[in-house]
């Protein structure tokens, strides 16, 4: 392609992301200084063979974003989308970056797990694109903005609405397997670039000084959560739920953990609950009305819990007791109160299980260094094999690169420290107020 032709494309691909800001700020007013951060950087187009036009390439129709709030723009594929999809990417793509889903993946690269350079993506990475994308495009549909032909949906899906990515994971996990028993794809494969996963992409020029720092980044998600909140409570637009409860989140962290903590364990012990509700182990008492059909019964299930407590010493024993207690008193306003619960400490091993009522009649032992590793697999190893684990550690320590086969909720002490992304995570201050208190 000559210079003075691709130059014209261009021109008019730069004509087609200016219209899609625009639509994108009109539709979501508390996004719009996090749409006009967007720094599209504009690739080489694919040129035809005959007739040098640009050619769209799939790989490039979520406008795929890095970190650095750079989107990468395709110029065949911005001729070819509708400046309304091109403006719904970019709310997507905010979305990404907004709630750290880079950061959040479990398959984004970490020192001496592989090789330097960028392998090619994974299975890991591809559901966990989905699942990002689940976690927003629940909002953006619910703002009366229907996504374009082939993304993820969770209601679409027959998904609950409302989760996280770590919680969607294992849904689209069964789901997928289950379709593709039936010869079916779950849907179509869309990659939102590094944004999304933290595997850095060929096509992305890490040495340049494009796109955002780590400051300016901080400082736009205060201004967009402030800009939500404040359009929710003059009620100049719609806020769907989920941006709600982020930039609620993203200004006040500090007073929403407890909320937050008791929504993940509750949503553990329900979904947990919900896979075994349906249960031929008593005959329904209606059984008789269906003449030779049994119909399943509903069963209360009450999903068995196991908490394993980092002792190692980084963590104080007067923050432990208060987040055990929070944490039982969760528990027992779930599953009932005085139920026995096991739990058991863990610094680079695991100590013995203690069964025990209430909070306070664990005996918090251990010290030195920390290994969940090993904490995960005895909790996992114990008969009967609980149903969820949750784990109150500062998070300074190594942890399984699997999946364990159990749902996992990590009570993150602290600022510093790591969970996986399997886990479902709420990070607690390190100085844990007496209750009442914020
Ligand atoms: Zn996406």
């Amino acid at each position: 392609m000559t210079a003075d032709r691709s130059r014209a494309y261009e021109e008019a691909v730069r004509v087609r992301l200016a219209a899609a800001r625009l639509w994108a700020a009109h539709r979501a007013p508390y996004l719009a200084s996090a749409v006009f951060a967007l720094n599209p950087v504009i690739l080489e187009p694919a040129a035809h063979d005959d007739t040098g036009a640009p050619v769209a390439d799939p790989e490039f129709r979520a406008f795929p974003a890095d970190t650095r709030w750079n989107l990468y723009v395709e110029p065949g594929t911005a001729l070819a989308t509708p400046v309304e999809e091109i403006g719904w990417w970019m709310l997507h793509q905010v979305g990404h970056l907004v709630r750290g889903h880079a950061s959040r993946s479990p398959a984004r690269p970490r020192p001496g797990r592989e090789a330097a350079g960028a392998p090619a993506r994974g299975e890991e990475a591809h559901r966990w694109n989905q699942a990002a994308d689940a976690e927003l495009n629940d909002d953006v549909v619910a703002e009366d903005l229907p996504g374009p032909a082939g993304v993820i949906s969770p209601a679409e899906l027959g998904l609950p609405a409302h989760r996280t990515a770590e919680e969607y994971v294992p849904m689209l996990d069964v789901l997928a397997e289950a379709m593709g028993r039936g010869g079916q794809a779950l849907a179509e494969a869309i990659d939102c670039g590094s944004a999304v996963d933290g595997r850095e992409r060929t096509y992305e020029d890490a040495g340049s000084a494009g796109g955002l720092t780590r400051l300016d980044r901080d400082l736009l998600e205060r201004s967009i959560a402030a800009a939500a909140v404040r359009d929710r409570i003059s009620g100049r637009g719609e806020v769907p739920a989920g941006w709600r409860r982020w930039a609620e989140e993203r200004l006040r962290p500090s007073v929403n953990w407890r909320a937050r903590l008791g929504a993940v364990i509750r949503s553990g012990l329900s979904t947990v609950a919900g896979q075994v509700d349906f249960s031929y182990r008593r005959p329904s008492r209606r059984a008789g009305a269906y003449a030779g059909v049994v119909p399943p019964s509903m069963v209360r299930a009450v999903p068995d819990t196991v908490l394993v407590v980092d002792t190692s010493g980084s963590v104080t024993g007067d923050v432990l007791n208060r987040l055990l207690a929070e944490v039982t008193g969760i528990i027992d306003g779930v599953a009932g109160p005085g139920r026995r619960l096991r739990a058991f400490c863990c610094d680079v091993r695991p100590y013995p299980v203690q069964v025990v009522r209430r909070a306070g009649d664990i005996a918090l032992t251990g010290g030195g260094g920390t290994d969940m590793r090993a904490g995960l697999a005895a909790a996992t190893a114990l008969r009967p094999r609980p149903d969820l684990v949750v784990v109150l550690t500062d998070g300074r320590t190594a942890w399984p690169e699997r999946r364990p086969a159990a749902r996992v909720v990590v009570c993150l002490i602290g600022e510093g420290g790591h969970a996986p992304g399997w886990a479902s995570v709420v990070r607690v201050p390190a100085r844990v107020p007496v209750k009442g208190g914020a």
